[in-house]
């Protein structure tokens, strides 16, 4: 089997159209369900109120005066009529689906889904499992566990919908997975970048496991963004012996975008099913191509719980250009960038943790690592603590210095670095935490 790269389009039409024709569908399709939200959504009926639009100029043609909104409205909006808050615009008894987000602070948001919005979120699918080069011959295995996190549940049934074969990981060990994936021949991973990782760890402590043996060809990694960081992409690449695709998508927004089978240095985002604006964080004025600033997100299908300008907190660049695959939806260069409020300031020195890990993926000794940030006598001190890949001595303190000068050289800021003994890092199957902000004096 080819190991990716063959461009096939979902719906070919709208994937090549012209951006005044992709504006036309945008806007048919916004218009049509605005009514409906309009009609009976209590939360849209409350914010358009208040930011002094009556329901009848909720319009496409007015999109830049709508208000935005935020998770904290959203939260708040939980709180304060659970559990599901006031954002439905179908009657409670029509919903099929509740998940929630894989919150790291707080309570998570929960979602809900139609009938038909659920299968919105797999037309999505289809484009992202054509757009990476998915054919009906693939096997898709899907390494998750299946809880009320929303991500992989719509990748397993999206590619059962497109008739693929799809192999459920839930309830196993990682070694269980792995065996299942080679005895089974999946071709097709699906999980976290991080998990992506564990696997091929794993794999090395079976003893004459080569998962660049197995039969996957391709991997669609999604939760965070390290499919679209270089050297981990990389990694990852290197360890399966097949091609990486990143998709970044949000629970409570969707599946919005994916890498091209040609890999051309940012992910598309799906315009036949989200209005997509890019803004600066601070006024939520527009910026142009190029610039990095907050993506922020209309869905265009899920109108049981439907969200209107969102901002999703996710920093990016879009690049209008036609992509080699003939595609003219926009690409979000290098993925998803980071969070906007994850910056972390060193001596005044502003890293962002993606740069950190692109760094660090960059040394095959390195299997798993921790970012921890906090101040000394009033200087900020950052500690990176890297476990070494089995099979290699702890006693490596030159890997220690060359890690530390790389990190010199490449971010500008000095690091403490350490080795941590074997197995005490923690491993993650869903959104990895590898930063710690410890605040002063504590
Ligand atoms: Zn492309």
């Amino acid at each position: 089997m080819p190991k990716g790269n063959e461009v096939i389009y979902h719906r070919s039409s709208i994937e090549t159209a012209t951006a005044s024709a992709i504006r036309r569908l945008q806007a048919r399709k916004f218009d049509e369900q605005a009514r409906r939200i309009l009609s009976s959504n209590k939360f849209y009926q409350r914010k358009f109120a208040s930011a002094g639009l009556r329901p009848e100029q909720v319009k496409y043609r007015n999109f830049a005066a709508f208000p935005f909104t935020l998770k904290s409205e959203l939260v708040q909006d939980q709180l304060e009529h659970p559990p599901f808050g006031t954002n439905l615009t179908v009657n409670p008894s029509r919903f099929i689906r509740m998940h929630q987000t894989s919150a790291t602070t707080g309570k998570p948001l929960k979602w809900l889904d139609t009938r038909a919005c659920w299968r919105w979120w797999m037309e999505c699918w289809a484009y992202i499992y054509r757009g990476v080069g998915v054919r009906a011959d693939d096997k898709v295995f899907v390494a998750f566990s299946f809880g009320p996190f929303i991500g992989f549940w719509t990748a397993f049934e999206g590619a059962q919908k497109l008739g693929n074969l799809v192999l459920a990981g839930g309830g196993q060990s990682s070694e269980q997975r792995v065996l299942s994936i080679l005895e089974n021949k999946a071709t097709v991973l699906v999980c976290t970048p991080t998990y992506a990782l564990r696997l091929g760890e794993v794999a090395g402590q079976m003893g004459g496991v080569d998962l660049r043996q197995s039969s996957v060809r391709l991997t669609i990694n999604a939760g965070e963004p390290g499919a679209s960081i270089p050297a981990t992409k990389q990694r990852i690449e290197e360890l399966w012996g097949a091609k990486c695709y990143d998709h970044p998508g949000m629970t409570e927004v969707g599946a919005y975008g994916f890498e091209c089978a040609l890999q051309t240095g940012g992910v598309h985002l799906n315009e036949g099913e989200f209005i997509f604006e890019v803004v600066e964080p601070a006024t939520g004025r527009p910026v142009g191509d190029g610039e990095q600033g907050e993506l922020v997100i209309s869905n265009l299908g899920r109108i049981g719980m439907p969200l209107i300008r969102y901002r999703t907190g996710d920093r990016v660049r879009l690049n209008s250009d036609k992509c080699a695959c003939g595609r003219t939806f926009r690409r979000a260069m290098g993925g998803v960038l980071g969070r906007v409020d994850d910056m972390i300031t060193v001596r005044g020195v502003n890293v962002f943790p993606s740069g950190v890990e692109n760094v660090l993926r960059g040394f095959p000794e390195i299997e798993e690592f921790e970012i921890e940030v906090f101040k000394e006598r009033h200087m900020d001190e950052l500690v990176i603590r890297i476990e070494l890949k089995a099979g290699l001595s702890p006693d490596a303190d030159p890997l220690a210095a060359l890690v530390q000068n790389k990190v010199r050289a490449q971010l500008g800021i000095r690091a403490r670095v350490s080795i941590a003994e074997k197995g005490s890092l923690p491993r993650y199957e869903l959104k990895a935490r590898r930063i710690k902000v410890r605040a002063a004096g504590v």
